[in-house]
């Protein structure tokens, strides 16, 4: 009797465990958009290439402390901007404001003639693709990872992966049935940035916004970065918050970013003959290349 009272009572506490994640997951699927903006009142991004304009944009996290302060920029369709800047400088922030990860900035967001905050998130986030600093993978195979239940053929995904040099990557998995491990532990931070590459070309939205990811990965993988990067800013419009001198000397105009505001903006010629903030941080790029 002794044992099977103790294993009763053992459940006991697996069940209560239980309930309280019910609980949490229950309040997940309860939360509503903070601005609700997939109801009636959204309006839809209609899903072709639009000009950006970003006018005197002021943004914080906390109250009392703004990380954008006032900023100007503006991307015309198929444009390549490059905005480069310390770190911390709040160029991240940029690319979830224009993504509504956040929303309640001041100053004005428009895309197209709509301004951001009237637009659905849902519709935003389907014409303006992300490849973020880092990448997110879930636990499943390669095709889940790359559609994320998207409709898109093999064929399509395959075209994709030869477009991101992503194919020596996808096929050492084992094509697009092989696993991925929970946050991609079975990949290297450049394959997964691969993969991430893969995923926003096999999607093929008008616009695209790529934070480079700053780490250090062996010369062949950086090779194929540089040609998926290149794939990329050839057949889209392009925010790239970069890293790479490359890719900055690559965009048809850069904005330096400073203490929440473009500081400077113009070509790669332009602000290297103008010495300024940029001609440092390129002069620094050259040195640490050496
Ligand atoms: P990096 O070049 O290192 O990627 P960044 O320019 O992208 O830097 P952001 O990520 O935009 O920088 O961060 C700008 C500032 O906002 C930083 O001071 C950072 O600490 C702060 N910050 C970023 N995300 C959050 C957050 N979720 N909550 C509070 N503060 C944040
Ligand atoms: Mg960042």
């Amino acid at each position: 009797v002794f044992s099977p009272i103790r294993e009763f009572s053992g459940k006991i506490a697996v069940l209560q465990r239980a309930a309280a994640s019910l609980d949490q997951i229950f309040g997940l699927l309860a939360h509503q958009e903070a601005d609700a903006l997939e109801g009636p009142g959204a309006t839809p991004l209609p899903g072709a290439s639009r000009p950006i304009a970003l006018r005197d944009v002021r943004f914080g996290y906390s109250r009392g402390h703004d990380v954008l302060q006032g900023l100007d920029l503006r991307i015309e369709p198929g444009q390549v901007v490059a905005v480069v800047g310390r770190t911390g400088s709040g160029k991240s922030t940029l690319a979830r404001l224009l993504l509504r990860v956040y929303s309640g900035y001041r100053g004005s967001i428009r895309i197209g003639d709509i301004e951001l905050s009237n637009l659905s998130a849902r519709s935003v986030r389907e014409a303006i693709g992300l490849v973020a600093q880092d990448v997110i993978l879930f636990p499943g195979d390669v095709r889940f990872n790359l559609t994320l239940g998207a409709p898109i053929s093999d064929l399509a995904l395959a075209e994709a992966i030869r477009l991101a040099s992503a194919d020596a990557v996808v096929e050492r998995l084992g094509g697009l049935g092989g696993r991925i491990e929970h946050a991609g532990a079975n990949l290297s931070v450049g394959e997964a940035q691969l993969l991430a590459f893969a995923r926003v070309l096999a999607h093929d939205p008008p616009m695209v916004i790529l934070d480079e990811a700053t780490a250090a990965v062996d010369t062949l993988t950086e090779a194929a970065i540089q040609r998926a990067t290149e794939a990329l800013l050839a057949r889209k419009t392009v925010l790239v918050i970069a890293h790479r001198l490359t890719t900055v000397a690559r965009a048809d105009r850069i904005a330096v970013i400073h203490e929440g505001r473009v500081v400077e903006s113009g070509t790669h010629a332009e602000l290297l003959a103008a010495g300024g903030r940029y001609a440092d941080l390129v002069a620094h790029a050259l040195e640490n290349a050496r």
